[in-house]
């Protein structure tokens, strides 16, 4: 996948010069497009060594009360309100621990989160810390369905590879997706897991009506996929964006191409994509391409099947593209 450098507001929200006309009892207005932004630094003062600890020494700090000894993670307290305000310091604690309650899943996230759904947010004791600690939580094994991750689980933290000091730089996996080596190792970082251990749902020999049903849903998304290549507004749609996707189902293979605003559909097996998509039904796919349902939705009802949690993007992004087709036919 190709690394593209992230702005602080991403160019799909920025929207493009231009004017247009508003009639309001027969008068004519002319609409123009401006903007009016504030950029800021924010100073994350006394939370500093939890977040350099973080950014810079892959380690989780708590603050030890040096009277009670009670460690609070995150290290939100310099004195402790139980012991007549005596001073806490900065300790370290384990990187595995439990769940305290049932995550809930986000899968539609507002603008700001979308790049990380889906993803639970738990909290979660640390070994070594006696007060919870807020992290999302994610899944090896593909979409994040409810049940994977539960009050008690016992999770790891893992460090995003890049870190700029934000606690979205960290965030859990269950320990019994990964190995004793990785569960025992300080400072795991993401790329150091497999991410492309999810197990993909066996597909039956296919039938002579199976491979029927693949040719006429192939068929029509080959002509939506088509449609969605000369829609400006659905080009738009995958600006900056770089997919090879892998389709399996009973019937037949397919790839779909996302690159950079073009998108293509061929008869060919890949021998390296970025995600795999099994649709046991090829028609579940067909519907949501040409939006007769959302493919998120079919998704998240296990209709589909994706061998990436953070790939739930990408579908989103192609949901997007049958909308602006839609739209744009109007
Ligand atoms: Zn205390």
């Amino acid at each position: 996948m190709a690394k593209i450098k992230e702005k602080v507001i991403a160019p799909e929200y920025i929207p493009d010069k231009g004017s247009h006309v508003l009639t309001i009892d027969k008068q004519k207005y002319l609409i123009v497009n401006d903007a009016m932004y504030t950029f800021y630094q924010r100073s994350k003062g006394e939370f500093s060594p939890f977040f350099l600890g973080i950014r810079d020494d892959k380690k989780i700090l708590g603050c030890k009360c040096v009277k009670c000894g009670l460690v609070r993670c995150p290290p939100f307290l310099t004195h402790c309100p139980d012991c007549d305000f005596a001073p806490t310091k900065i300790v370290e604690v384990g990187q595995v621990g439990k769940m305290l309650s049932t995550p809930p899943i986000t899968y539609f996230a507002n603008s700001l989160f979308l790049k990380m759904a889906p993803y639970g947010r738990g909290r979660v004791v640390l070994q070594g810390a006696d007060t919870a600690l807020s992290v999302n939580v994610y899944t090896t094994t593909g979409i994040l369905a409810p049940g994977i991750i539960k009050k008690g689980t016992e999770v790891k933290v893992v460090f995003r590879d890049e870190r700029n000091g934000e606690i979205s730089d960290i965030f859990c996996v269950p320990t019994k997706e990964l190995t004793r080596a990785q569960v025992a190792k300080k400072g795991l970082l993401s790329s150091q897991i497999n991410w492309e251990g999810a197990v993909e749902p066996a597909l039956k020999k296919p039938s002579a009506a199976d491979k029927a049903a693949y040719a006429k849903a192939f068929k029509e998304i080959k002509s939506i996929i088509k449609l969605m290549n000369q829609t400006e507004r659905a080009r738009k749609d995958i600006a900056g964006w770089k997919r090879d996707i892998k389709v399996k189902t009973t019937g037949g293979e397919f790839a779909i191409v996302i690159n950079n605003g073009d998108i293509r559909v061929e008869e060919k097996k890949l021998t390296k994509p970025d995600f795999v998509v099994v649709a046991k039904d090829p028609k579940v796919l067909a519907d949501g391409l040409a939006y007769r349902g959302a493919i998120t939705d079919s998704v998240i009802m296990k209709r589909l099947w994706i061998s990436k949690n953070m790939e739930f993007t990408t579908i989103f992004k192609l949901d997007r593209m049958a909308r602006s087709v839609a739209r744009s036919r109007k």
